[in-house]
C-alpha cells in the first residue's frame, strides 16, 4: 500500500515537472516572440584572429537576449526554442541586418560570420532573404560567411547542399561550424565545398592534457590543407594552446584569450585602438 502510495506520488511529481517545464517554454517562447517584432535582440561580436600574427580578421556575430523579467537568456537556450517555435526566420533575419549594419563602419577587409540554425537550411528562402539584407546593408557578400553545422547538414543533405551551393555563387563563404562533434561523415566533407572548418572548443580546451585530441586536430588540419580549406580553432582560452595550434599548422583563432563577444559599439572601439589582439610573444 505503502509503496503503491509513493508510486503514485511520484507519477504526479513527474507530470507536474513536465508541466512546469511546459509553461517555462510557452514563457520564453512569447517572450522572445515580443523582443524579436520589438527589435531587441542584439549582435555581440567575437574576434577571429590570424594565429600567428594575432591580427583580427573578423568577427563571429552572436545573438544577446536580455529580456526585462527573465533577465539575460542564453543562445543555447532561445536559439533552439526559436527554432522549434518557428520564430528563427525572424530572429535572424533582425541579428543579421544589425549585424551587417554594424559591420559597415569596420575596416572593409575584415568579414562577418554569421550562424544559420538546421532548420534555416531546410528553407529554401533563406538565401534570398540573405542577400536582400546584404543588398539593402549594401554589404559586400564577399564579406560574409555563413556558420552552418553537421547536423545542420543531416536532416535534408540535398536541400542544404542547395542552398549552400546558392550562397557560394554569390560570393559568400561558407564554414563548417563545431567540427568533430556532429554525426555527419567525412563523406559530407567530398560532397560541400566548405571555404573554412572550424574546430571545436572539445578538442581546444584538452588540447595540452591529451595525445588523443593533439592527433585529432593534427589530421584534421591537414584534411583542410589537402581539401584547400582555411581552418579557425574555437574556444582558445590560453596562449600555450594557442602556441600549439600554429605549430600544427591552424590559420586562425577564436576564444576568451583572444576577446570575448562584445556589443556594436565597444566592438568598434577595439577596432579604432588597432590593436593586434595579444600576439603572441616570442
Ligand atoms: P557557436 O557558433 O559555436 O559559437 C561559439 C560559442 O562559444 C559562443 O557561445 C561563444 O560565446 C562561445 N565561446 C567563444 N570563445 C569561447 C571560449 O574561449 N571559451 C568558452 N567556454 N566559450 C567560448 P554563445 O554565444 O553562447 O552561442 C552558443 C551557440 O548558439 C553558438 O555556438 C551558435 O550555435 C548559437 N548561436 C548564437 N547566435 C546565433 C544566431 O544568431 N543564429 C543562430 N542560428 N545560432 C546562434
Ligand atoms: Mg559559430
Ligand atoms: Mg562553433
Ligand atoms: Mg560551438
Amino acid at each position: 500500500y505503502h509503496a503503491k502510495r509513493a508510486g503514485r506520488g511520484r507519477v504526479v511529481v513527474y507530470s507536474r515537472e513536465m508541466e512546469d517545464a511546459a509553461k517555462r517554454l510557452t514563457r520564453i517562447e512569447q517572450a522572445l516572440r515580443r523582443a524579436v517584432s520589438a527589435g531587441e535582440v542584439e549582435p555581440y561580436f567575437q574576434p577571429i584572429v590570424d594565429l600567428a600574427t594575432g591580427q583580427i580578421t573578423g568577427f563571429e556575430a552572436l545573438a544577446r537576449w536580455t529580456d526585462r523579467d527573465l533577465g539575460p537568456v542564453s543562445p543555447a537556450c532561445f536559439i533552439p526554442i526559436a527554432e522549434e517555435r518557428g520564430i528563427i526566420g525572424p530572429l535572424s533575419q533582425l541579428v543579421l541586418r544589425k549585424a551587417t549594419e554594424a559591420a559597415r563602419h569596420w575596416p572593409d577587409d575584415l568579414f562577418l560570420a554569421f550562424n544559420l540554425s538546421p532548420s534555416q537550411l531546410v528553407d529554401q528562402n533563406t538565401g534570398l532573404h540573405i542577400l536582400s539584407i546584404l543588398d539593402r546593408a549594401g554589404f559586400d557578400p564577399r564579406r560574409l560567411e555563413i556558420e552552418i553545422t553537421e547536423t545542420g547538414l543531416m536532416s535534408d543533405p540535398r536541400s542544404a547542399k542547395k542552398i549552400v551551393d546558392d550562397l557560394r555563387a554569390c560570393g559568400i563563404r561558407v564554414a563548417l561550424d563545431d567540427f568533430g562533434t556532429g554525426q555527419s561523415s567525412l563523406g559530407r566533407l567530398r560532397e560541400f565545398s566548405f571555404d573554412k572548418l572550424k574546430i571545436d572548443r572539445a578538442f581546444v580546451s584538452v588540447l595540452l592534457e591529451d595525445k588523443p585530441a593533439e592527433h585529432i586536430i593534427r589530421a584534421i588540419l591537414s584534411m583542410c590543407e589537402g581539401l584547400g580549406m582555411a581552418s579557425v580553432a574555437e574556444g582558445i582560452e590560453e596562449e600555450a594552446q594557442a602556441r600549439r595550434l600554429v605549430e600544427f599548422g591552424c590559420e586562425g583563432g577564436q576564444g576568451y584569450f583572444f576577446g570575448r563577444p562584445a556589443n556594436a559599439e565597444a566592438t568598434l572601439r577595439l577596432l579604432r585602438s588597432n590593436k593586434s589582439l595579444r600576439p603572441l610573444g616570442t
